[in-house]
Parts: C-alpha cells; structure tokens; sequence
C-alpha cells in the first residue's frame, strides 16, 4: 500500500495510527458488536466516547472549568452567523481583523446583524502579514473583538494577540487547533472546522467561556444557540457520532505523544526546515512575512506561473499530492499539519531542490 504525502489545507491527513485503531474497531467497537457508526448517540457507548473526547480535549488544552466545549456541525462557517447571533446583544457593535478569505466572511455575515467596524486589514498586500493594530481604533463597547488566528490561505498566524481589556476576544483556530498550546483564558470564545487538525469533515468545535451564553438575540434558531447545546452536553440532536469518535482518537494520539508541547516542537522542526529551504533557494520563495509565518500553512511560489503548473503536476506524481496554492494566491501551498510527519516536509524539501536543478 502506496500512501502519499498529503498537503491539503484540509480536510487533511490524519494520523497512520489512528486511521489503523478506526480499522481495527471498525466492525466491533470494543465488544459492542457494531461500528461506532451504527450506534446510538444516547447509547452509553457513545456516551463514553463524547465524554471522553471532551475530557481528552480539556486535559490537552488545558480548558478551565468555567468554559463549555461543544460538539456541533455546520462547519466554522456556521459560527460566522451564530456568534454575532450570540454575542451581539449588549452594544450591539464587534470589531473585526481582516486578515484573509475566512475573517472577511465572517465579518461580511457580522454585518447583517450589527455595527461592525474593521479595525484594520492586510488586503493591501493580499494578506501576506498580520496588520499592527492600533487600540486607539478598538471599539470600547465592543461586545467581542474578532480575529482569525491562523489564515490558512496565507499562511499567516498571530504570534501575539490583541490586547482588547474587558472586550471577549474571539478567535477561529480551525487550522492552527491543537498544533500547540494556547492560552484559552485569554480568549471568550476559540473555535473550529475539525477537519484540518482535529478529525474527519463533520465536527465543530466551540470552546466558550461560560458568561458569555444565555443572551443570545430571541430570533437566533435553536440550533444556533450556543445555550441550546451546552444545556444538552452537545445531544440536544444527533451529533456527528463517527467523527468525534475519530477526533477521540487523534486526542488521544497527541497524549501519548506528549501534549501539545511537544506537538510545537515537532511542528516548529517541520515549519523550519521548509521555510529555511524557501529563504535559500534561488527558485521559490515563501510569500509571507517572516515575523508573521504560520507553522501550519506555507505558501510559495516560483516567478513563473508556469514552472507552479509543472511543480505541482510533477510533484504529485512523485507522492506528494495538493499542493497547489489557494486560487486567490496562485503557486503552491503546503500544509503541514500535525498528522504530517517530519518525512513528509523531507521528502518535499529534497524534491524541491531536485526540481531547483533540473529546471534552472
Ligand atoms: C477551513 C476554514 C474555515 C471554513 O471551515 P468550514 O468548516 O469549511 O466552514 C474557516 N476558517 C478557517 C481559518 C479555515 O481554515
């Protein structure tokens, strides 16, 4: 069995190990008789499994009590309505970051709901930096200060956050999740689309601190309520059953591979030995700032639109497979997630060079 390298920003590679353990219990979970795909969400099987994953994600992210973490679907861009829905019911105002395509829609659905001011925007260089913010344009009475941690299409990441005083800060980490350790109290919310570190398609995960529910606007759908799924410890309806089980897993994976301290390190290896290929070559470059770079998402690109075709074409023939660039950037993207070993970002790194030589 051929198993390729996978760079797709997602949904994305998930770990060997865990993708054997689903094999294995596939038929007969754990002497149940059936795959966790047949079985009830209010069986006291599944019931151990959401329980678990919840107490895997809390143990490794470090969650204080006083946050809730839910097991929803409709993907992060779901949250894009749901938490101005929420949130946006004292002042009614939020203050947005515009960093790339996933903060822009989020701030576009915000407007259909309130008073929301972009504090600032890297646009002018298709988003190939975080801008510096300026508190002086925060809104004071903000009811939430949101940013999208990690811009997967850019490849940029905050490695500093946003200083917004009593204002919540609410952050989308759908592809830097678990990649290394984050600070939830400094954040009202952090959420994200599981499918690019965390698990299958299917499964969104909501990590909100506890005060902030309950006061969602009376025309918010029931199942946009964030209060409705923390009432119900995420069954007020059937969940996505398989793919928590699946990001149970993966949970359990980055336990016993030390937490997501040592996920940092083995990410922050695989991130530098491709960015120092990129800073070196006379071919490719990265297209991001260096201040700025994400661990997660590397985007480069050579000066010739062709030579990016002919890269990604040969490059996929070679195993090493999705790795063309968001349509807004051209060139050529790899993502390089958790799951993604370090033999991965090797194998990229020589093939590069070895492209490097047979074409210049
Ligand atoms: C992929 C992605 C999204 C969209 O996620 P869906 O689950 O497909 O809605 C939103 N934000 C970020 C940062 C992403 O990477």
């Amino acid at each position: 069995m051929a198993r390729v390298y996978n760079f797709s920003a997602g949904p994305s590679m998930l770990p060997e190990e865990v993708l054997k353990k689903a094999a294995a219990e596939m038929l007969d979970y754990q002497g149940s008789g059936q795959s966790v795909m047949e079985m009830s969400h209010r069986s006291k099987v599944f019931d151990e499994i959401i329980k678990g994953a919840e107490a895997l994600l809390r143990e490794l992210m470090n969650i204080p009590d006083n946050y809730k973490v839910l097991f929803l679907q409709g993907g992060a861009s779901t949250q894009f309505a749901a938490i101005p829905l929420n949130f946006m019911n004292g002042s009614g105002k939020a203050d947005y970051v515009i960093t790339g395509q996933w903060a822009k829609k989020a701030f576009a659905e915000a407007q259909r709901y309130g008073e929301v001011k972009a504090v600032a925007s890297s646009a002018d260089k298709t988003f190939s930096y975080i801008p510096k913010l300026d508190k002086s344009e925060f809104t004071p009475d903000a009811d939430y200060f949101y940013i999208c941690m990690n811009n997967t299409i850019y490849g940029t990441v905050y490695h500093e956050l946003p200083d917004t005083g009593d204002v919540p800060l609410i952050a989308d980490i759908s592809s830097c999740f678990l990649s290394e350790p984050i600070d939830v109290t400094k954040f009202g919310m952090l959420y994200g689309g599981a499918q690019k570190n965390v698990a299958p398609a299917g499964l969104t995960i909501c990590i909100i601190r506890e005060d902030l529910l309950g006061k969602a606007r009376d025309i918010t759908p029931t199942m946009l309520n964030y209060q409705t799924h923390a009432d119900n410890n995420s069954l007020y309806n059937t969940p996505p059953c398989y793919t928590i089980y699946i990001c149970k897993l993966v949970l359990e994976w980055l336990k016993e591979n030390g937490g997501l301290e040592a996920m940092r390190e083995k990410n922050v290896k695989k991130a530098k030995l491709l960015y120092d290929f990129l800073d070196n070559s006379k071919m490719f470059r990265g297209t991001v700032v260096p201040e700025d770079r994400s661990l997660m998402n590397v985007p480069f690109v050579t000066d010739s639109d062709e030579l990016n075709a002919k890269f990604v074409a040969e490059a996929a023939k070679a195993g090493l497979v999705n790795l063309k660039g968001h349509r807004t950037v051209g060139g050529m993207r790899a993502s390089i997630y958790n799951a993604m070993p370090y033999e991965g970002v090797e194998a990229l790194v020589k093939f590069m060079a070895d492209f490097e030589k047979a074409n210049s």
